[in-house]
C-alpha cells in the first residue's frame, strides 16, 4: 500500500500502517477522543485504528 506522506504513525499493529514506515496508507483519518473534556496527548484517539489481527485476510 502506498503511504500518505502527510499522514504519520508509529502504531504497527494497525492494518493501515505502512509497515516498512512511520506512515499511514489511508488518504484520511479520523482523529476523535474518549473523554469529556481532553485535556492531554493521552486523551486521543486515532478512530481509523484496525487492529491487524481483527482481520483475516492478509
Ligand atoms: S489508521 Fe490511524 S493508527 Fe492506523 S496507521 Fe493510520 S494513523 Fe495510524
Amino acid at each position: 500500500m502506498e503511504k500518505n506522506s502527510s499522514i504519520g504513525c508509529t502504531v504497527e499493529s494497525c492494518e493501515h500502517h505502512a509497515q516498512s514506515e512511520s506512515y499511514c496508507t489511508l488518504n484520511k483519518i479520523n482523529v476523535g477522543t474518549h473523554e469529556s473534556n481532553p485535556k492531554q496527548i493521552e486523551c486521543t484517539d486515532c478512530e481509523s485504528f484496525v487492529c491487524k489481527s481483527s482481520t483475516s485476510s492478509r
